[in-house]
């Protein structure tokens, strides 16, 4: 995969999968307004090292009737923030 040596979204650190996923300013202003939307309680990525840890947290902090959208938020969020860049 090409990558680009500053973050295109933000150009305030180096371009990883874990920044663009789940510590960029910009991604992490998308997780918020997406699990407040949905009114999912879990919280929004911090510093865990994948998105698949985090998504082990978010989970046991949401309740089971949400899990479904938790888990297309899971999915959909990162492609969203994909396309994006
Ligand atoms: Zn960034």
């Amino acid at each position: 995969m090409q990558h680009h040596p500053c973050c295109l979204l933000c150009d305030q650190a180096p371009e990883t999968m874990r920044h663009l996923m789940l510590h960029c300013p910009l991604s992490r202003q998308a997780w918020h307004e997406t699990l407040a939307w949905l009114r999912i309680p879990a919280p929004i990525p911090n510093q865990e090292a994948t998105l698949m840890d985090w998504w082990q947290h978010a989970k046991e902090a949401t309740p089971q009737a949400q899990c479904k959208a938790l888990q297309s938020v899971a999915l959909l969020v990162p492609w969203l923030i994909w396309k994006h860049r």
